[in-house]
């Protein structure tokens, strides 16, 4: 991601994307482009793999870019942290797009805590992100921070420069339009570059949190927890394809995922290397609701690039402070007079004593800490999901939940690209993808996949009545 990389995608304050000489009505459009262009780029995900002489460089660890040692000291009952977060909200200059709202970073925040602490599935990790409650001058913040610029939302013009918080103490997320990618971190941790001005974590706006306008199957929160695994110092599952030999030095330099030869495309085991895929991986390309766990050497892999890579960022932590809720220390779902009476004991104490109190990780509990305790005084807010199942039997379908919601989502192996052939005519819109005019359709989603696996709409329907495309000779 050089700031001077040529064709770098452009979006206009209507939402034209420009690339070089080529004009898209949209991101979607895009994708589709580039995805006809090379097939495995979907800009799912721009981090860069390292280049070979950064691999030379390095200082010998157990998370090098080239080899990984997933020693026990790495696991996560040797103690905890706490990484400081603070997020950019960056909107072009008339802040017409960009916004990402308080209750969606709240979400994500929820979102990648979960990931982490092994809820979805996985292992847990023993690490946990708290928004920034100082900044850098030591002045009280919530760790969100807005801005207002057009070069920035397009992610030009070395913004980081300018605005980052110092990265050897905080997790620099920024979210504008991500160069047309869902997300990127600038460098592996590894290279050298951790702490560096430029060292972040960059996620397009639409798929940041839950419920974004980028809508299904990308809006879950997945993104920001792919990325902060390669943040941590993970490659992709499929790095490097099957690998060789010596697992630890070869593809993911992981021994507990299985090697994988491609990404995952939506949810499908390909077995391209003789064993099932880790299709429910986080450092996946599969469906962000099909992604669930980092496996026990990922775990140990990012705990090493932490301490090794990373070692003024992570706070140490009481592992069992983690609860969805920050002030309800006895995790009963309310911020009330007990956990008051636990927060005064810790008064003044320094050291690991002081648990879940510091608010404001300063080594102290003090008045502070008191202010912070009682902004989330009474109860806590329950993820609106976490009783409902949104399973409808339909084996061609994700279901799953978000915001409160339930979202089922036709997979294109199941039925073909335009799903269930009785869904309708694609000169017709409708509320579910399919069509019963399947040359068409698949003409038309190889340009826009929205309409196949999303919503045939009004858009979609339009596209088939146009007349430009030879599969859709009319009704
Ligand atoms: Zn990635």
């Amino acid at each position: 991601m050089d700031d001077d990389a040529r064709d770098r995608p452009w979006e206009r304050r209507d939402g034209v994307v420009l690339v070089g000489k080529s004009r898209f009505s949209n991101w979607r459009e895009y994708r589709a482009w580039r995805r006809s262009v090379d097939a495995q780029d979907d800009h799912r995900c721009g981090t860069p793999p390292p280049a070979a002489d950064q691999v030379a460089r390095l200082i010998p660890t157990d998370c090098d870019l080239d080899r990984n040692v997933p020693d026990p000291v790495y696991g996560p009952t040797e103690g905890d942290f706490v990484i400081p977060v603070v997020i950019h909200v960056i909107t072009n200059a008339t802040g017409e797009l960009g916004d990402v709202s308080d209750e969606r970073i709240s979400s994500q925040m929820r979102v990648l805590n979960e990931a982490f602490a092994g809820v979805t599935g996985g292992e847990p990790t023993g690490i946990r992100f708290e928004l920034a409650r100082r900044d850098p001058a030591g002045e009280p913040t919530n760790g969100v921070v807005r801005h207002a610029n057009d070069a920035w939302y397009n992610d030009t013009g070395a913004y980081w420069e300018t605005i980052a918080w110092d990265p050897t103490r905080y997790m620099n997320v920024y979210t504008n339009t991500a160069s047309g990618n869902f997300g990127y971190v600038q460098a592996f941790p590894a290279t050298g570059q951790a702490g560096e001005i430029q060292d972040r974590v960059v996620v397009d706006w639409r798929v940041f949190g839950e419920d974004g306008p980028y809508g299904p199957p990308y809006d879950v929160g997945h993104v920001l927890v792919h990325e902060v695994g390669h943040y941590l110092g993970l490659y992709h599952t499929f790095q490097g394809g099957c690998g060789g030999a010596d697992c630890a030095a070869t593809g993911d330099l992981i021994c507990d995922t299985p090697p994988q030869a491609v990404p995952t495309v939506e949810c499908d085991d390909e077995n391209g290397c003789g064993s099932p895929d880790p299709v429910d991986n986080f450092m996946n390309y599969s469906w962000e609701t099909c992604m669930a766990r980092f496996t026990p050497e990922q775990v140990r892999r990012m705990r090493c690039t932490l301490l090794s890579w990373r070692p003024d960022l992570g706070v140490p932590s009481d592992p069992d402070c983690w609860t969805a809720c920050p002030g309800d220390f006895n995790a009963d779902g309310r911020v009330d007079g007990v956990d008051l009476g636990q927060l005064i004991n810790a008064w003044g104490v320094g050291g690991e004593e002081i648990a879940c109190a510091d608010f404001d990780f300063d080594g102290q509990v003090s008045g502070q800490d008191f202010g912070l305790f009682f902004q989330s005084w009474g109860s806590c807010p329950i993820d609106p999901c976490s009783d409902l199942s949104c399973d409808d039997g339909d084996e061609c379908t994700v279901d799953y939940c978000v915001a409160g919601s339930c979202r089922h989502v036709q997979l294109e192996a199941c039925g073909g690209p335009c799903g269930s052939p009785t869904a309708g005519s694609c000169y017709e819109s409708h509320g579910t993808p399919g069509c019963d005019d399947q040359e068409c359709c698949e003409e038309i989603c190889n340009l826009d996949p929205w309409c196949c696996v999303v919503q045939w709409d009004a858009s979609c329907r339009n596209k088939a009545l146009s007349g430009n495309f030879p599969a859709c000779p009319g009704p």
